[in-house]
């Protein structure tokens, strides 16, 4: 599909229609870009740049492009484990293209026309490897790095829709919206596009597939050379609305076309069955010149050794895997670079559950056998390292929604964790409501101690109690002393009533008094006043003593620290 045709819309009903609406609202000028040509081409480089704060353009960070392939590499080692040569051979790519960038600005100041004469092989990349091995991680780090905007999209998204070319114009659109509408700097921009296998005619299995793959590949190849994009989606309705009202409201013309010149594209794919084409390549060639003499390679080394012709025979049109001059494979991730990943990489899987766990006050401490054992059993996933993510969330299932809010400290992930995870859910919840009971006991030692200096009467609190009051009033988000003293306002009239006549000096508070304090308080005046009766001498405070508590209880109930509520 030509250019022309790509930005026009598909009837004239439309443009009939823009121009009833430029009527009504009484504008004039242009409102939707047209086909290239139709306004003037603005070369990038003459530029009404967006500011930042500094007084220096968005643009800046490529007109001073001045890193080395070894920065940008050392970059991507904090983050990305292994993949030497991919780092290497993408660094060195992204170096030459910023700074032939850089170069053509700074000639650009002096003589636009020249410097659009400057030669220059654009260093588009293919990477291949399988997935969830850190080929969009590495790109998305080189982007941050560099400071261009970044948008990733799958080749399949292209190949199922029936108006193709509009779609991965959209790709360009969408870097001017992640560089904050400044379109210089989405000039500038990296498009990542995986599944790019996908396009190719054996990937496709045949039919309809193979005839559209074709079709975005011709596209995207219009793209990775130069061309100028539509700043507005012309099928977008919404958009030329909007173009329209920001004309009514003064705003002038916006800017018109995109171009794409120093766009980078970076195209991957997992690329399955390319290894047999090459392999199958080479082992024609090592009967030509004698079979002893050439091993064939296998798997990711076979792909390594991919030629032009092999990716032409994979499906892939000449002139399309022509523009993509930088090669470069990914390897899969064996156990070792997944346990490197969990402890190495900055971004690593640990530190976000780390952070998750702590939100709710919880160490967790992933000990070196911990974090094997779940490299391996990522590895066994086949995903990369995308099975780390799948093996943690189902490992820490239980203990994400158990631990939050338990009071829990402290997680191990060690070899206990893998052996018996129940168990280790079951000590940690144990844990954490003796350590409740502990504060709670704490809270009602002041609680009883001012109940006794105030009536003379002694509360015994039992453990099982300590933990209903710690759990109720942890639901309404109050202290322990807080709700104490509200839920057990009535005390201090109805258990010296008690005491009177049974002449008993200390209760137990059983949990039944937390859930119905005027039941149980009910209970405890009517059996000391039966004591009370003649008849009845000596029989007790039944309803009070009852729960005698053990000895510790007790204790910690008389003499715990008062809490500053
Ligand atoms: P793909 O190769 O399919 O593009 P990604 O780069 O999206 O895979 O990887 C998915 C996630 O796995 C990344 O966001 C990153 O957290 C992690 N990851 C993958 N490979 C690596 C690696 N080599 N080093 C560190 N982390 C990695």
């Amino acid at each position: 599909m030509s250019d022309e045709k790509r930005n026009e819309p598909p009837d004239g009903g439309f443009e009939e229609m823009m121009r009833q609406l430029r009527d009504a609202f009484g504008g004039s000028g242009p409102v939707f870009a047209g086909p290239p040509g139709a306004a003037p081409a603005r070369p990038p480089g003459s530029k009404e740049n967006v500011e930042s704060g500094d007084g220096r353009s968005a643009l800046s960070q490529v007109e001073e492009f001045s890193l080395t392939p070894k920065d940008i590499k050392a970059h991507l080692d904090r983050f990305v484990i292994g993949q030497d040569e991919a780092k290497k051979a993408l660094a060195i790519a992204v170096c030459d293209h910023y700074h032939h960038a850089r170069h053509f600005h700074e000639v650009a100041k002096v003589d636009e026309a020249r410097a659009r004469t400057v030669e220059f092989a654009k260093q588009n990349v293919l990477i291949t490897g399988p997935t969830g091995v850190g080929k969009t991680y590495l790109v998305k780090h080189v982007a941050e790095l560099v400071g261009v905007p970044f948008v990733k999209a799958d080749a399949t998204k292209f190949s199922e829709t029936g108006y193709v070319g509009g779609d991965v114009d959209d790709l360009v659109r969408e870097l001017v919206r992640r560089a904050d509408g400044d379109i210089d700097l989405a000039e500038h921009g990296i498009i990542y596009i995986d599944e790019i296998d996908k396009l190719a005619s054996r990937a496709g299995g045949g039919g309809v597939r193979d005839v559209s793959g074709r079709g975005v590949q011709t596209t995207l190849l219009k793209l990775m050379e130069e061309t100028e994009v539509a700043a507005r989606n012309p099928m977008d309705m919404a958009s030329q609305m909007s173009a329209l009202m920001e004309m009514q409201r003064g705003g002038g013309p916006t800017r018109q076309n995109i171009n794409t010149r120093h766009i980078l594209f970076i195209v991957s794919g997992a690329f399955t069955g390319l290894e047999k084409v090459v392999s199958e390549r080479m082992r024609r060639g090592a009967i030509g010149f004698g079979a002893a003499v050439r091993e064939v390679p296998e798997g990711a080394e076979s792909l390594r050794q991919a030629e032009t012709q092999d990716f032409i025979e994979f499906g892939f049109e000449a002139e399309f895997i022509g523009r993509l001059p930088v090669r470069v494979v990914c390897d899969p991730l064996a156990v070792d670079d997944l346990y490197r990943i969990l402890r190495d990489s900055e971004g690593s899987l640990l530190r976000q559950y780390e952070r998750e766990f702590e939100a709710y006050g919880l160490r967790v401490r992933f000990t070196e056998f911990g974090m094997r054992r779940i490299a391996e059993l990522a590895a066994n996933e086949q995903t990369g390292a995308r099975g780390l993510i799948g093996i943690c969330e189902r490992l820490f299932r239980p203990f994400k929604f158990e631990l939050p809010g338990s009071g829990a400290g402290e997680l191990v992930v060690d070899e206990r964790f893998f052996a018996d995870p129940d168990a280790v859910l079951r000590e940690c919840l144990k844990e954490a409501d003796s350590q409740q009971a502990r504060q709670a006991l704490s809270s009602l030692g002041g609680f009883s101690r001012d109940f006794r200096d105030k009536t003379g009467i002694e509360l015994v609190f039992p453990m099982e109690t300590a933990l209903t009051l710690s759990e109720a009033a942890t639901a309404r988000t109050l202290t322990v002393l807080q709700f104490c003293r509200h839920v057990f306002r009535d005390f201090e009239y109805a258990l010296p009533l008690a005491a009177r006549q049974s002449s008993e000096k200390k209760f137990t508070v059983p949990p039944e008094a937390v859930s119905d304090t005027s039941g149980w308080l009910s209970r405890v005046v009517a059996e000391a006043c039966r004591a009370d009766a003649p008849s009845e001498a000596g029989s007790g405070d039944k309803a009070g003593r009852k729960d005698e508590p053990d000895s510790g209880a007790a204790e910690d109930g008389g003499n715990g620290k008062e809490e500053g509520a």
